[in-house]
C-alpha cells in the first residue's frame, strides 16, 4: 500500500502533478452499448426452465442456453456469491473480470456485461435487472457487485494464518463443483477456477491507503442479479464462507445461507438479438 510516511519529499510541483485531471480509460462511447428495453420485453411470458440451489460455503454448477435469462436470488438470509462463467463448450473461454473492470468500472449493475478472456473478449452476459441498483456507492466508496476482489482462497489464507488449512474457500468450492459437473480432476478444475464477479458483496477500496474493503451486503432475502446469456453457458456459483461478508471469510465462522439460480427461457429472442461473435483481431500481432 501506499507508505504514509515516504520515503521521498515532495518536488516542488507536487500539487501540480497531482492536479491533473484523469482520463477515462476506456470511454463507454467506444462500446457497443445494450438497449435494455428488447431484453427486459423478452421476460414477458417467459418459462422457468430450471433451479439450483447452492447450499452454504458450497458452490454449484448451472448451465443457460443463449438467449435464456438467469437470475441469483438470496434466499434465507444475507448472503454474497462468487461467481464463474464459461463458454459451455470451451472452458478456455472464460470469465475476464479484469477487462469487464476497466470496460465497465469497479462495480456492475443493469446494462454491464461479463466480457470473456482473451482471444475471444466478447458479452458472455449481459446484466438485465439489480434489486440493489439503489445502493450505489455509499460514503466509504463501497458498492455492490464487484469485480475489483478476486475469489477468497486457501492459499491467501494459508499465507496470512500461518499455515492454516481451509477447504471451503469459494476457490475450492468452484473446484469441487467444475471437477462434479465436468468430470475432471480437482487438479485439472482448479486451473479453469478464475477471478469472479462478487454478487452481492458490498466492497470498495479505502480512501487513504487504497485498500481493498468489505462490509455487511445491504442484500435482504428476495432481492436478485438478473443476467442474459448472450452464448451457451456453464456457470459455477459459490455461498461464500463470509456470508454477509460483515467480518471475516476463510472460516466457518460468519453465518451463511444458501443462493438460488434459476433459469427462464423466454417465448422468442430479445428483438434483434443475435449470439456475439468472437473478437474480430485477426491475431497475427503484428508479423
Ligand atoms: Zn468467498
Amino acid at each position: 500500500m501506499k507508505p504514509v510516511h515516504p520515503d521521498h519529499t515532495a518536488p516542488a510541483d507536487a500539487e501540480t502533478r497531482r492536479a491533473v485531471a484523469p482520463v477515462i480509460c476506456y470511454p463507454v462511447e467506444g462500446l457497443p452499448a445494450p438497449d435494455l428495453a428488447p431484453y427486459r420485453a423478452a421476460r414477458d411470458g417467459w418459462t422457468k426452465v430450471g433451479e439450483t440451489q447452492v447450499p452454504a460455503r458450497e458452490a454449484r454448477c448451472f448451465r443457460v442456453p443463449a438467449g435464456h435469462f438467469f437470475r441469483i436470488t438470496s434466499v434465507e438470509g444475507p448472503q454474497v456469491g462468487d461467481l464463474n462463467l464459461w463458454n459451455a463448450t470451451n472452458l478456455a473461454e472464460r470469465f475476464y473480470s479484469g477487462k469487464t473492470r476497466a470496460l465497465h468500472g469497479t462495480h456492475l449493475s443493469s446494462g454491464d456485461r461479463m466480457w470473456s478472456a482473451h482471444p475471444y473478449l466478447r458479452p458472455m452476459a449481459t446484466i438485465t435487472d439489480d434489486s440493489l441498483d439503489w445502493y450505489g456507492f455509499d460514503a466509504f466508496g463501497g458498492a455492490v457487485h464487484d469485480v475489483i476482489g478476486t475469489r477468497c482462497d486457501p492459499y491467501t489464507h494459508n499465507l496470512l494464518s500461518h499455515g492454516g488449512q481451509y477447504h471451503h474457500c469459494c476457490h475450492s468450492n468452484l473446484t469441487r463443483a467444475l471437477a462434479d459437473t465436468t468430470g475432471l480432476s480437482l487438479a485439472e478444475a482448479e486451473g479453469h477456477v478464475h477471478d469472479v464477479l462478487n454478487v452481492f458483496m458490498c466492497t470498495g477500496f479505502t480512501r487513504d491507503t487504497g485498500q481493498y474493503f468489505m462490509k455487511a451486503s445491504p442484500v435482504r432475502v428476495g432481492d436478485y442479479l438478473e443476467f442474459f446469456a448472450e452464448i451457451d453457458l456453464l456457470g459455477a456459483l459459490s455461498a461464500c464462507p463470509g456470508g454477509d461478508c460483515s467480518a471475516e471469510h476463510s472460516s466457518d465462522a460468519a453465518a451463511c445461507h444458501p443462493l438460488l439460480v434459476e433459469v427462464f427461457r423466454p417465448v422468442a429472442p430479445p428483438a434483434g438479438w443475435v449470439s456475439p461473435p468472437v473478437n474480430g483481431y485477426d491475431r497475427s500481432h503484428g508479423r
